[in-house]
């Protein structure tokens, strides 16, 4: 069947699933659910290429809780012992992902948990002395709660691989593999994976995780081209900043994202935007954990407008109706443009993103126009 006159309804999922679709506003499945569902279900392996923005969350969750309605365990599971196991490259993604989760689940009696870096170790333990069914983590935790006992992975049955390119970009690599140690063999177990590229080294991570999978490829300029309006500016560094004030003054700026390529930067721009009356926040590594977590809770709510982010802390926000993203500095690696420029126009929404492009991001450009395979859009700053 033609992807585009897909419906939910193809899938036979169970009517607890086709109910939470439904509460949660979803029309029908994007291209890369409607690609991969009927072989997810089915209990093929996957290889999705698709960046954050085209509904690959709720394709692998669906899959997942489908799986769990349809094959409920004939006892009550050991305490600590999931069934489904979500490995993501950062906290953000991954308090997301159990977002997303919940919301899915909630006509089910299926539980997740989140275990994550910079939250409390302790409490996480005690959740993992009870029954969970989907366990949400980063490497670096799970493998201390793998290593300590506390989580038993010899009962995954599903495993998903999120963001498997930033997991490598990022050094992760050795921990989910020590994890992936831990979990039954490959023939035993359906595996799951997304990455936004596909790399020389992604293939071959694949190639190991993965039994005859089915590979799906979202292009990401299928998703940032089409639903996000790209503009940019030429701008001496010395005015980014007049600009930048310029800009959300004048225009509709419902909630801005602006990206900055180093922390310290991110923090000057934030105090900057912040004594300019503005009501600013600060995505950056070295912002605690709560705290961050609190400033996407105030974004998403709409009593913070503005956030600052760098592309690390930037990665986890999915955040819908993002108006605006605003490349303060081009990044130097042209994935993470695509990255930065799916926040918004998410899921066929509309988006804008502009870029403030000086001297030093000139050298970036090339790149990013050749992974677009379009020439960004120059104007002319307003004038104001
Ligand atoms: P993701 O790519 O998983 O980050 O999803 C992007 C956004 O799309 C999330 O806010 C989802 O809630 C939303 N979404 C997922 N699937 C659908 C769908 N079939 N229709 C509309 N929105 C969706």
């Amino acid at each position: 069947m033609d992807e585009s006159s897909m419906s939910f309804s193809n899938f036979g999922l169970p009517k607890e699933i086709n109910g939470a679709i439904k509460d949660l506003g979803y029309k029908a499945p994007t291209p890369i659910q409607a690609q991969t569902l009927p072989h997810s279900l089915n209990g093929e392996d996957i290889i999705g290429q698709a960046q954050t923005g085209t509904g690959k969350t709720a394709a692998f969750l669906i899959s997942i809780l489908t799986y769990e309605l349809e094959n409920p365990p004939e006892e009550d599971r050991p305490p600590g012992s999931p069934f489904a196991l979500i490995i993501a490259p950062t906290r953000e993604l991954v308090l997301q992902i159990q977002k997303d989760a919940e919301g899915l689940a909630k006509r089910t009696n299926i539980n997740s948990l989140a275990l994550v870096g910079g939250i409390d170790y302790e409490k996480q333990k005690i959740k993992l002395t009870k029954r969970v069914d989907i366990v949400i983590a980063t490497p670096g935790r799970l493998l201390d709660f793998a290593r300590s006992r506390s989580i038993d992975l010899s009962n995954i049955e599903i495993l998903v691989i999120d963001e498997a390119d930033r997991m490598l970009s990022m050094g992760f690599i050795p921990d989910v593999k020590s994890i992936i140690a831990k979990t039954p063999n490959k023939t035993c177990r359906q595996t799951q994976l997304f990455s936004a590229t596909y790399t020389q080294d992604i293939r071959r991570l694949a190639a190991q995780w993965t039994l005859n999978p089915i590979k799906v490829d979202i292009a990401p300029e299928n998703i940032a081209v089409k639903t996000v309006e790209q503009k940019a500016f030429h701008v001496a560094e010395q005015e980014k900043y007049q600009l930048l004030k310029n800009l959300i003054h004048q225009y509709d700026m419902l909630r801005v994202l602006i990206f900055v390529n180093r922390r310290d930067s991110a923090r000057e721009l934030e105090r900057k935007i912040t004594r300019d009356n503005f009501i600013c926040g600060l995505l950056a590594g070295d912002v605690p954990q709560r705290k961050r977590i609190k400033t996407l809770e105030k974004f998403r709510s709409g009593e913070i407008k503005i956030l600052v982010a760098t592309d690390v802390a930037g990665r986890g926000i999915h955040i819908d109706n993002i108006s605006h993203v605003i490349n303060f500095n081009l990044p130097e690696d042209p994935e993470d443009y695509v990255h930065r420029i799916g926040r918004t126009g998410r899921a066929g929404s509309e988006g804008i993103s502009i870029s403030l492009v000086c001297e030093t991001d000139a050298f970036s450009l090339p790149a990013i126009e050749e992974m677009l395979g379009e020439k960004l859009n120059f104007e002319q700053p307003p004038q104001f």
